[in-house]
């Protein structure tokens, strides 16, 4: 049968604990917290008991339960080492009409103690029905990440200006206009803002907004942070590039104000000096900005120039970092970009040309022992490939080509370096691996091996 939830006021009510040992002392501790008048029956009780008892938060008795205990009480919660007993008091508080716990026994129990998040007034309970104490104590745990301390004082802040507006002459449906947008996820951002900037001096009111460089991650719209999502939560200014997942430009306030600034092949983009300039005039309208950008933002952007931009005109930033498109590759294929037997040394580089040059410093890579991360890896493998060698790596060195990491779309084709030339052409964005991190799985489909090309894709291979 289902359970009826419900949140007791227990203040002055009479209860009884019989049992007075460790699990019986946070039933009798979470008593006390909500007011109640808590009575101990038991003959022996651990040092938390008894200092309840000598400053006298509690009233306990040194000795075993008797039949007239339960007279007068609102429950009882049962936790000794006796399950004959717990049968017992659950028996006579059935007839008395007194709601019983007892520990570990759900068919004794009238009610039970789900795990909680406290949070000043906002609690939040978790029950599984008695049947996975454990589980509950899980999810509690998510929430508490979830619902961060920061919750209580603002849930009493908005709980005060609830009461002034139902007091109030407002019409309804600005009433209710009002009482929705206090309760949002931006009015607990700002009241952290303004309770962070009430604890630094440096900080003082009418200081122009901020810009946030955000990661987006690569791909799966799932591999945003929790930080970015809550930034991106309040944003009133999001100015993101092409390789953002659509479903995170859902995740703004409607109101807010979002700009595609992406460069994307073939066609036009927003000059680097118009990014600039919006961030600038939006940051300086007090408005929090965010510049949302695809994996990390630190990687194979234009961060660089945009910090430096911002520095001169004296506006704040911050970053929040994001999973990178090698970090989403390597996921993907299952392989390590480290390894302590096959590379010690993961580098990210960037086949992007300038003028039909490759960037410089391909002529100083390396070693066997390392993984290349190669972004924006264009079309032309076989040049690639080419340059590679002649930066001395041997032709039979195994790749990785992920196309469209962590999407739906998500394809994984492995070549060694010699038939890379004859992967066909892979959508965008792609990234290439090379190294000994990429070889395990190709030795082990020797046969697809020795034809030089494994064509893993993942469709295919669900299906
Ligand atoms: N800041 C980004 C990189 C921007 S450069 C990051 O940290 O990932 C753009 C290049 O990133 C693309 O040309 C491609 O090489 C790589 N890339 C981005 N998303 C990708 C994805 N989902 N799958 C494969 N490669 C990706």
């Amino acid at each position: 049968m289902e359970l009826f939830p419900l949140f007791l006021k227990l203040e002055g009510r009479q209860c009884l604990v019989i049992g007075a040992g460790r699990v019986a002392e946070s039933k009798i501790e979470s008593l006390v917290r909500c007011g109640a008048r808590v009575r101990v029956v038991a003959p022996e009780a651990t040092e938390a008991v008894r200092t309840m008892a000598e400053v006298g938060s509690i009233n306990w008795e040194h000795r075993a339960y008797k039949p007239g205990d339960l007279n007068g009480m609102f429950l009882v919660v049962a936790s000794t080492s006796s399950p004959e007993l717990h049968a017992k008091i659950f028996e006579q508080a059935r007839r008395a009409g007194v709601l019983c716990n007892s520990v570990d026994e759900p068919e004794r129990c009238d009610f039970y103690y789900p795990a909680v998040v406290r949070r000043g007034p906002l609690q939040i309970a978790v029950s599984t029905g008695g049947l996975f104490p454990g589980l509950a104590q899980r999810l509690r745990q998510q929430m508490e990440l979830l619902f961060g301390p920061g919750y209580g004082a603002w849930v009493e802040e908005i709980g005060r200006a609830r009461k002034e507006l139902l007091a109030s002459d407002l019409d309804i449906s600005e009433r209710n206009a009002r009482l929705q947008e206090i309760s949002s996820e931006r009015s607990l951002a700002e009241f952290e803002r303004s309770r962070r900037a009430a604890g630094s001096p440096e900080t003082s009111p009418g200081q122009p907004g901020k810009v946030y460089f955000v990661g987006a991650g690569s791909g799966d719209p799932e591999l945003l942070t929790r930080k970015a999502w809550r930034i991106l939560s309040e944003a009133e200014v999001v100015l993101h590039d092409a390789l953002v997942a659509p479903e995170l430009l859902l995740v703004p306030p409607p109101s807010a104000l979002i700009l595609d600034v992406g460069k994307r092949c073939g066609q036009k983009s927003a000059a680097q000096a118009e990014i600039h300039a919006v961030m600038i005039e939006q940051a300086r309208s007090r408005r929090s900005v965010v510049r949302l950008q695809g994996g990390d933002p630190l990687i194979f952007g234009r961060a660089g120039e945009e910090f430096e931009a911002l520095r001169e005109s004296g506006i704040e930033f911050e970053v929040v970092p994001g999973v990178t498109a090698a970090s989403a590759a390597a996921a993907a294929a299952q392989i390590t970009l480290t390894d302590r037997r096959r590379a010690s040394r993961l580098i990210f580089l960037s086949a992007h040309r300038h003028g039909g040059q490759f960037d410089a410093g391909w002529q100083s890579l390396p070693a066997w022992d390392t993984t290349l991360a190669i972004y924006m890896p264009g079309r032309d493998y076989e040049r690639i490939a080419q340059e590679l060698c002649a930066a001395g790596l041997a032709p039979e060195t195994p790749c990785v080509i992920v196309s469209q990491a962590s999407t739906p779309e998500q394809r994984i084709v492995r070549a060694d370096l010699a038939y890379l030339a004859e992967i066909g052409e892979m959508p965008a964005p792609a990234i290439l691996l090379v190294g000994e991190v990429t070889r395990e799985e190709v030795l082990e489909v020797s046969r697809a091996y020795s034809a030089g090309i494994w064509l893993a894709d993942q469709t295919d291979a669900d299906s």
